[in-house]
């Protein structure tokens, strides 16, 4: 039974993942690692899509080949404009003007990594507009916060260190959700230098340096500034 449940998610995974492939016959991208701080190069095999529309600050509709597919960024979050529960999100509106400004109506190039879809069907991209990776540019300008989704990780060292800066400069989003006050203890805990939260005894907690410690009392708390469960630890996501 759970064999056969493996086997149709399998297939139904390959039945919707074509968006993001090179083209049939082509050699396969190099995976060459990354350095976290030079500038990528927009990769030598990517598809060719032209976005129709934009739909918030991390996911948009393209057109590949007359077909319509919609596009989730990797590795990025952005405040979604209208939260079913919360309402209008800080800062979603201005994310999704700004991936407007970059992407609307123009012809992208869209990289996968190793995840072809999400559990939307969603096609999971690195999308480039000429030599810009858009999914880099909205967390540098403090849009997006980084949202790491293994195994697709490849600019992740690119993204963190974009969003550190992005933090340091209180750039977009991170002028309005940084604390007045440090908080010095709590139910959870996280670093400002990640998008964790976690049990305080959790391995991953403890090797947070104090300076970079930020506590939560409630993971709703947590949640509300951006944050993620830990997948080790596991506390709970609401
Ligand atoms: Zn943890």
């Amino acid at each position: 039974m759970k064999r056969l449940a493996i086997l149709i998610v399998f297939t139904c995974l390959v039945l919707i993942s074509t968006g993001c492939h090179a083209l049939p016959g082509a050699v396969p991208p190099s995976s060459s690692p990354q350095s976290p701080s030079a500038e990528p190069a927009p990769p030598a095999l990517a598809t060719e899509a032209s976005v129709v529309r934009v739909i918030d600050g991390d996911t948009i509709e393209v057109d590949i080949a007359g077909n319509l597919y919609r596009v989730r960024y990797i590795g990025i979050d952005t405040p979604e404009t209208v939260h079913p529960t919360r309402g209008e999100e800080l800062y979603g509106k201005e994310a999704s003007a700004k991936n407007k400004e970059l992407v609307e109506g123009k012809e992208v190039h869209l990289e996968k990594d190793i995840s072809d879809t999400d559990k939307y069907g969603r096609l999971l991209c690195y999308v480039w507009v000429g030599d810009l990776l858009v999914n880099a540019e909205l967390v540098r300008l403090g849009y997006a916060q980084v949202a790491t989704y293994p195994p697709d990780v490849k600019y992740q060292d690119l993204f963190l260190q974009l969003q550190r800066e992005a933090r340091e400069a209180g750039r977009g989003l991170w002028a309005t959700t940084r604390p007045a006050q440090p908080i010095t203890q709590g139910t959870y805990v996280g670093s400002i230098q990640s998008d964790k939260y976690h049990y305080p005894d959790c391995y991953w907690a403890q090797q947070i340096k104090p300076e970079n410690l930020i506590w939560f009392s409630s993971a709703k708390e947590a949640l509300d500034m951006g944050y993620v469960p830990c997948k080790v630890c596991g506390p709970p996501d609401q």
